[in-house]
């Protein structure tokens, strides 16, 4: 991927680039650039991201730097990441094709993917910033995480193509770099990009150093997010990966996939969501404006936690054809009640994953290097930071108390409790 014969491309040559793929001229409805319009509309940390309009319909052209976007060359980032990208696309795409935008083509040596432009859609974290809500978000996003975490474990997969599959999304190095250090590890030493809202801040992330409690809990999380191998992760799952309407959802940018524990993909989402609820106030006009927000942001959480769990379990009762609880064991031999504990302790263990994942990644926003903009769009210092302080306190007690939340609506009590 990438290498001899790439070239980043602009607005302008984007076109030319799009019209001279047969495929994607089809699409556009023209081979002639000067038929199409282009702008580049990338927002994420990473990658350029341009829309091509042509006289029959639009695409998305996503192409990978050679270095992070957000803080420029100084800090190269390997082109290979369009790669597992596309690779991931590709296998969400095979059990999930309803949730992500249709893949029209893979460049490897560009390190580009085309694929169809979304639209209407937005991204979610900017609708929930802006106290909107959507029916059907939990439902959609409980049932993909509970088909691509499902049908890429060893209850599933065939374990020779498992295995092969752990192996090419192993070679993900520097994206998983990026969260062990980012995620894991920077917010609790002073690691020179870390920043918060500072001085009000500075008490509670200073603090966070001498925390050792905390700090056995974030490295047992990377412990964890090293070495399970248990399905394939879209590794990235936050509320901004996340594009909607009224009635659709779909999920973009899995770059960061590899095989991991399935907690971290679910934990990232509930922690955007208890971040956007502690940002709610922030963004109130009246003191009790965002209540019903706020409430139903826990509400959301509850749901894909649950609807993750029911789908699961479906699937485990109709679908557990690889490895691991094989029926021989179990149903075939009469004990049905066999499988059940044993699924039944296999969530139980995946939701404590993913209250420690969560607890990770709500710091990780707070004092890190990068940050929500549900939080950095709350222009009053002051008032940002109570926000903040709020999220920064459920973060903590999500890594260290981590084994003692039985279940979801746990989480909701602690939420409103600090509220
Ligand atoms: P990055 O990896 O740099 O974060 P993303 O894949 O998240 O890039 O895309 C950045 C932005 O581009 C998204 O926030 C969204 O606004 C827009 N975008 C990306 N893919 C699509 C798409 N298929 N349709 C419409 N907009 C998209
Ligand atoms: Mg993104
Ligand atoms: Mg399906
Ligand atoms: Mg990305």
């Amino acid at each position: 991927v990438g290498g001899r014969g790439y070239h980043a491309l602009d607005a302008e040559s984007v076109k030319a680039y799009a019209a001279g793929i047969e495929e994607i001229a089809g699409r556009l409805g023209t081979s002639d650039p000067g038929a199409l319009r282009a702008r580049e509309v990338g927002d994420g940390n990473l990658n350029l991201v341009f829309i091509v309009e042509g006289p029959a319909s639009a695409v998305v052209v996503k192409q990978a730097l050679p270095y992070v976007r957000l803080v420029g060359d100084s800090w190269p980032l390997p082109l290979k990441r369009a790669y597992f990208e596309w690779n991931a696309l590709v296998r969400q795409a095979a059990v999930q094709p309803e949730r992500l935008p249709a893949l029209h083509h893979f460049d490897p040596v560009n390190a580009l993917i085309v694929m169809e432009y979304l639209s209407p859609h937005v991204i979610l974290r900017k609708e929930l910033t802006a106290g909107k809500r959507f029916k059907h978000l939990a439902e959609h996003v409980g049932v993909f995480l509970a088909e691509t975490l499902f049908r890429s474990s060893d209850f599933f997969m065939d374990t020779a193509k498992k295995k092969a599959d752990v192996a090419l999304f192993a070679d993900n190095v520097a994206l998983c770099a990026i969260s062990e250090n980012l995620v894991f590890t920077e917010p609790y030493f002073d690691a020179p990009l870390n920043r918060w809202t500072t001085p009000q801040l500075d008490g509670l992330a200073l603090a966070l150093r001498a925390d050792r409690a905390v700090k056995v809990g974030a490295q047992e999380m990377l412990y964890r997010f090293t070495t399970k191998s248990e399905a394939l992760l879209h590794g990235d799952l936050h509320t901004g990966s996340i594009m909607v309407t009224a009635k659709d959802t779909r999920i973009i940018d899995p770059e960061f996939a590899f095989y991991g524990p399935m907690g971290f993909d679910i934990g990232a989402l509930l922690a955007n969501l208890y971040l956007s609820y502690f940002a709610q106030e922030g963004h109130a006009e009246t003191p009790d404006g965002r209540f019903a927000q706020g409430e139903w942001l826990l509400e959301t959480a509850e749901s894909i936690w649950s609807v993750f769990a029911e789908s699961f379990a479906r699937l485990w009762r109709e679908e557990r054809n690889g490895i691991l609880f094989s029926r021989r064991l179990f149903e075939d031999v009469g004990d049905e009640v066999g499988a059940t504990v044993g699924m039944h302790q296999f969530l139980q263990a995946v939701f404590c994953d993913v209250v420690g994942f969560a607890g990770a990644k709500m710091v990780r926003r707070l004092v890190g290097l990068a940050h929500v903009e549900d939080m950095e769009s709350i222009a009053d210092p002051d008032r940002r930071a109570v926000c903040e302080a709020r999220a920064l306190l459920m973060g903590r007690e999500l890594l260290v108390n981590r084994g003692v939340f039985g279940d979801i609506f746990g989480l909701s009590c602690l939420a409103r409790s600090i509220l």
